[in-house]
């Protein structure tokens, strides 16, 4: 499967700002960083705090990176996805 460069660039801005969309219903998450496929209710650590106090952006409970993108976004949560991602966003070239 070719997956469109356009795609792997506009959906890292699904990464963050996040909170409500990943803790709705029947959302699935996954990282490109790890490629772990996971559910929302297993993320510990938020950060990019708003005015409450409240972490908007997930932090992998895997590696713990900030690269959490989730099904409600519209992209698909597939370890051919998000090894795509890596490959662009954290890949040697
Ligand atoms: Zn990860």
């Amino acid at each position: 499967m070719n997956t469109a460069p356009d795609m792997i660039v506009a959906a890292h801005k699904a990464s963050s700002g996040h909170r409500s969309q990943l803790l709705s219903d029947g959302v699935v998450c996954g990282c490109f960083h790890c490629c772990e496929i996971f559910a929302p209710s297993t993320i510990t650590e938020w950060i990019d705090e708003d005015d409450s106090g409240l972490g908007q952006t997930a932090m992998c409970p895997r590696c713990g990176i900030d690269s959490v993108i989730g099904s409600g976004s519209g992209y698909p949560i597939t370890t051919d996805f998000l090894t795509h991602m890596r490959d662009h966003w954290f890949g040697v070239d």
